[in-house]
């Protein structure tokens, strides 16, 4: 069962989410391992992407965007790209691009950010796109400047964890404070979010902007006390206890309202977005002449999505009438002329 759970901390500017993924999050490994190309997600692979997938569920939900969030690691070691896409309706899908080895105690550094290359990106694709309108994408690298006391010395500090990459991300790009705790294994993709409300009318204002500065980011006391409570719950708590016994434990001395989980078509789920349409006019864009060489040099073009495993094949015929004006096809048999 797929779970998502949203609570505010009564009275107080605070808000949080649990997400449990299960059954989702089995059927993305699974079809990966039925990958005979692929394989099975090695250990590490798949821990950071079960996070990225708890994580991206949990901030789209948090924003209610109506569109995709796409949720994306760049890497520049083994691991290439890690990406997950939540829809508005929280259908989702992810795949991981690897290249070589990935030891089974490989580290988020080792994966992806051995030169310190790695980018992490988030973008908001409208459901709706008006002509020439660009998705929205921000992008974080995997490390943050550390300063000396000496300020002209800095250095470069990889970070470790999706969790911070996103911590991070939240506070630079939206100002809002986030706290996550991210964790996934063979079974399971779980998240806790909590997050101080975004503050509205007087802390904007530009007059008060140092003294809200101040009072509103990392130093709300309330937000700090729930911060460091949901900051102990251990991973393997996250994976093996349920929502409420979770929620109980970090939080029993705090005022929580709960709202009602979303069930069935109303939760996360596992739902792929590819298409014969969207193939065919990937291979249009292809064009003809690199279509043509191919099928002359196999005998057929075969696309597999990444995402879902499923096979499309084109052989001559179909190339031919993919690169066919439709007026010239002969009309389907029973078209009204
Ligand atoms: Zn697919």
């Amino acid at each position: 069962m797929n779970e998502l759970h949203k609570f505010i901390f009564d009275g107080l500017p605070v808000r949080g989410m649990v997400v449990r993924l299960t059954d989702a999050w089995v059927e993305i490994l699974s079809r990966r391992a039925a990958n005979a190309e692929t394989g099975a997600y090695a250990p590490p692979v798949r821990q950071l992407l079960g996070e990225m997938t708890a994580a991206a569920v949990l901030m789209q939900a948090n924003l209610k965007f109506n569109g995709a969030l796409i949720l994306q690691i760049f890497g520049d070691g083994p691991l290439k790209l890690a990406v997950v896409e939540v829809q508005a309706d929280l259908a989702l899908r992810a795949t991981a691009k690897v290249v070589g080895e990935v030891p089974t105690d490989a580290t988020l550094s080792d994966m992806v950010n051995v030169h310190n290359k790695a980018r992490c990106a988030i973008t908001l694709d409208p459901a709706q796109r008006q002509s020439g309108q660009q998705p929205y994408q921000g992008v974080v690298p995997l490390s943050r400047r550390v300063h000396f006391d000496n300020e002209a010395e800095q250095a470069e500090d990889r970070i470790e964890a999706m969790s911070e990459v996103l911590e991070h991300y939240m506070l630079q790009s939206e100002q809002l404070d986030t706290t996550l705790v991210l964790a996934a294994n063979d079974s399971v993709a779980a998240g806790l979010l909590v997050q101080r409300m975004p503050m509205q009318g007087l802390g904007n204002l530009s007059a008060s902007t140092e003294r809200s500065h101040e009072d509103d980011i990392g130093k709300n006391e309330d937000y700090r006390r729930i911060a460091l409570l949901a900051k102990s719950l251990t991973p393997d708590e996250l994976l093996t206890l349920d929502v409420d016994t979770v929620l109980h434990r970090l939080f029993w001395q705090e005022k929580l309202l709960r709202f009602a989980p979303g069930t069935g078509e109303t939760a996360p789920r596992f739902a792929c977005t590819c298409s014969l349409e969207r193939v065919t006019s990937m291979l249009k864009g292809l064009g003809h002449e690199e279509a043509q060489s191919i099928i002359a040099e196999r005998g057929k073009i075969d696309v597999g999505c990444d995402f879902c495993g499923m096979q499309y094949g084109f052989d001559a015929v179909d190339v031919t009438r993919i690169f066919t004006p439709p007026e010239v096809l002969p009309p389907a048999s029973g078209a009204v002329q």
